[in-house]
């Protein structure tokens, strides 16, 4: 649809489609096996590779060259036009390798494209660390499953590490190959439940550790996203028209009180301030400023965002757990029975520190 207009596709595969990219497999997967022996066997080609669209042909100059093979390439089908590039200084690229043709043997490297960079997760970036190794992972994982020659290895395991550097990772000399052999194990692994959780911050990865011996595998969505990020721009301007949880700090004693709010967070100020222009004791910050003649900032220097959170339970819990963050600091001004002892706050607190 565009325009109210209906707009009927006629050839080619709907870009995005789920079903695309296994019509395309069968489409080319059919061509594979009725035309293209054909063409093998008429320009006498020595090999064939081929992973999605990208194919790599070793043929042997004498029987044929590059122009024919891509003539009869091109007759497959008239809505498919290939393009062909050779060897330069008996080198080629294909797929994430280069492949060095030498006197008697084939010498392989791994290939970057000139528009790759080097950019991981980084290691401070509020990630699980589960995601961010995973990218390491399939680094190392590329590196030991091509056969490299001793010096292209070193090169490549170079590269590695200064990618490491580049997004603030510890370079640590791994063996893989004996990481490798331990993990194999004789017993025929249990089917596992899998549950997610929302990774926050390191607190999740705290709360995740108490289910390491059920038998759980756990997995990590972050809720940000960069669809949060560009679809609310006007929102990452002004931090008080959410809502969550917030604190409010005295200027003249630095006490403190948390609080949360399911609106956005303007309306929430507004009331504490009242409260202190009116003298009204409900709320315990406007309460402690009147009692000890202290004064009421403006919303930048008075107001914290501690957390944007949407109204429910879970907000609550949040609530609570910056409650009890304050109450350990001495420094809070909530109503003392808002803070009760807990196990789980006391253990993520000591393990934030
Ligand atoms: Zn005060």
């Amino acid at each position: 649809m565009n325009n109210e207009n209906i707009i009927l596709q006629e050839d080619g595969l709907a870009m995005g489609a789920p079903s695309s990219s296994i019509i395309f497999e069968l489409f080319l997967q059919y061509l594979e096996q009725t035309k293209l022996p054909h063409i093998a066997q008429k320009l006498k080609l020595v090999n064939y590779f081929c992973y999605v669209d990208d194919i790599l042909i070793i043929f042997d100059s004498q029987h044929t060259d590059i122009n024919t093979i891509a003539n009869e390439f091109n007759t497959l089908h008239p809505k498919i036009q290939f393009t062909e590039e050779t060897e330069k200084l008996n080198k080629i690229n294909y797929l994430d390798i280069t492949i060095h043709r030498k006197h008697t043997r084939v010498n392989i490297s791994i290939f970057r494209k000139p528009t790759y960079t080097d950019t991981l997760i980084p290691y401070t970036s509020n990630h699980p660390v589960q995601n961010k190794h995973a990218a390491i992972r399939f680094l190392y994982n590329r590196l030991n499953s091509y056969q490299l020659l001793r010096e292209e290895y070193q090169h490549e395991e170079n590269i590695i590490h200064n990618i490491l550097h580049n997004n603030g990772f510890l370079i640590q000399k791994q063996n893989r190959k004996q990481k490798h052999s331990q993990s194999q194990s004789t017993q025929p692994p249990k089917p596992k439940k899998w549950c997610t959780f929302t990774y926050i911050g390191k607190e999740t990865s705290f709360i995740t550790k108490i289910f390491k011996h059920a038998d759980l595998q756990i997995a990590y969505h972050t809720s940000n996203t960069l669809r949060k990020h560009l679809s609310y721009s006007t929102t990452q301007q002004d931090k008080f028209i959410k809502s969550g949880i917030y604190k409010l700090t005295c200027p003249n004693c630095n006490k403190a009180y948390i609080g949360q709010t399911g609106r956005n967070f303007y309306p929430r100020y507004d009331e504490h301030k009242r409260a202190f222009r009116y003298s009204i004791l409900q709320s315990k910050f406007a309460k402690h400023l009147i009692e000890h003649g202290h004064t009421f900032g403006n919303i930048e220097s008075t107001m914290e965002v501690l957390h944007f959170h949407k109204k429910g339970t879970p907000l609550n819990t949040i609530e609570r757990f910056y409650i009890h963050k304050e109450a350990m600091n001495n420094n809070h001004l909530n109503k003392e029975y808002t803070e009760t002892t807990n196990k789980i706050f006391n253990t993520i607190l000591e393990r934030l520190q």
